[in-house]
Formats: C-alpha cells, structure tokens, sequence
C-alpha cells in the first residue's frame, strides 16, 4: 500500500515564535488523537532548526520549501540541500508553481535541485500542474508529463521512490477554485501511467500522488476517496492547526 500524507506549505507566512507555536499545537493534537496518514510541515528555512528540536518526526515530518540549485560555495542568500538535512528536516518541496513563476526556476534548475536533495537524503515533494489557460486548451496531460520528463524521470527507479508528486492546478492555487473530484482524479490516474510507463506498475502503484489547491476540510474527503489521489499538499489551511488537522481526519 502506498503512504498517504498530508502535507502542509507554510509559504513565506509566519515569524519564527509564530511558527513554533503552530507546530507545537498541531504536535499536541496530533499526539492526542494519532493521525490516519503521514502527516509533514514544509516551513521557512529559519524555522527548520528551531521545529526541529521539538518535533516527534515519527508524528510529524518537517521539510523545507525549496533548496538551492548548487551544492555549496559563492551563492549569497542561497540554503543548500545538506544545510536542509542538517536542521533534522527530512522533505523539500521542489518545482512549486510560485517558484516557478516568480524566481524563473526552469526545469533544468529543478532537475538539479532533484538530484542534490536526493544525494543529501531529502524526499522530495515534486509540484506539477497545469494553468488556467492550458487547461482550456485541454493541454494539462501534456504539460505535466512535461514537467515530469523534464526534471525527474532521469532518475533512476531506486532514486524515483523517493519522490512524492503533488499535482497542483495553477488555478487552483490560493483561488478557492477546486479541481472537481473528478477532474483530479482524472490527472491523477493520468501521472500514475506516466510513472508506470517510465518505471514500470510496481514503482507507479507505490508513488504518492498528493493533490493541491484550495484543499479544506471540506473538499478533502471527496477527494481522497478517489484511488489515486493519496492526499493533499496544502496551503492556506496549513496554517491554522484546527484547519489543517480537519483535512488529516478525512482519512479517518
Ligand atoms: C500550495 O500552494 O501548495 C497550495 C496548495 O495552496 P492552497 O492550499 O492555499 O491553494
């Protein structure tokens, strides 16, 4: 069976007292009533180390939001994927939509980012999706297969294990606008056949395929009921641990 998790994206929200505060109060709920999933915080970098101390990462896995493009040296301002793994954090997420569009990150920086956190031993949490317009063009099967091609199926099957794909509709994303069940669903059983066709069934049935945009409590259990959707990538409502532990129940 493949692991369902629950992952949350903090984004660039939150000091660090405030930060801490969260994580402490979504590790106390979580402590009382134990989750049904794998269940993973994606903070600020200057978070990490602070979350760290504290954290039961049998409970709650911590991650970063992203890593640099290169290994060490002259990059001012830059968090290498080893300085991530040393703070105890264990996820990065790579190739979000937002970091794509507003940093200019192309598919060849990802595929580098990729590789270093895999070599420092970080899972990644991949983002793929489509935008509104080439939805409509009905070009969403094209551009995530792509964005897959483009910067991970060049691993190898035992380095593709520990990817973890979230496909994240553009237009979806701090919209309120929600993929219907179906038409995540749809993408989904999708991105799974483009794995199975890279890597074969074994590897595809055991990829975690998250889905992300203007997930709530609300929609959340109409969409995990669906086979090949294994949970969520979540913003706004990782924020507040009453909002966040209400989509971890839609596994319950
Ligand atoms: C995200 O940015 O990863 C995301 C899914 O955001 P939101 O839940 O706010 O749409």
């Amino acid at each position: 069976m493949r692991k369902k998790i629950v992952a949350g994206n903090w984004k660039m929200n939150m000091n660090l007292q405030e930060g801490i505060d969260l994580a402490k109060e979504l590790q106390e709920m979580l402590t009382a009533e134990k989750p049904n999933c794998d269940v993973v915080i994606c903070t600020p970098f200057i978070h990490l180390a602070s979350i760290a101390q504290f954290l039961n990462q049998d409970l709650i896995g911590l991650g970063a939001e992203n890593c640099a493009d290169k290994d060490k040296g002259a990059y001012t301002g830059e968090v290498s994927a080893e300085m991530v793994k040393s703070t105890g954090a264990k996820y990065v997420i790579i190739g979000h939509s937002e970091r794509r569009e507003y940093y200019h990150e192309t598919p060849e920086i990802l595929k580098e980012k990729v590789l270093l956190a895999l070599q420092k031993g970080l899972k990644v949490i991949f983002c793929i999706g489509e935008s509104l317009a080439e939805r409509e063009a009905g070009k969403q099967n094209e551009v995530v297969k792509a964005e897959l091609e483009g910067s991970v199926f060049n691993l190898t099957a035992e380095e593709f294990r520990n990817i973890v794909i979230a496909y994240e509709p553009i237009w979806a994303i701090g919209t309120g606008k929600t993929a219907t069940a179906e038409q995540a669903e749809e993408i989904h059983a999708y991105i799974r056949s483009t794995v199975a066709e890279r890597y074969g069934n074994e590897v595809a049935e055991q990829t975690s395929i998250l889905y992300g945009g203007s997930c709530k409590a609300s929609n959340a259990p109409e969409l995990f009921a669906k086979p090949d959707i294994d949970g969520g990538l979540i913003g706004g409502a990782s924020l507040k641990a009453a909002d966040f532990k209400g989509i971890i129940d839609a596994w319950k």
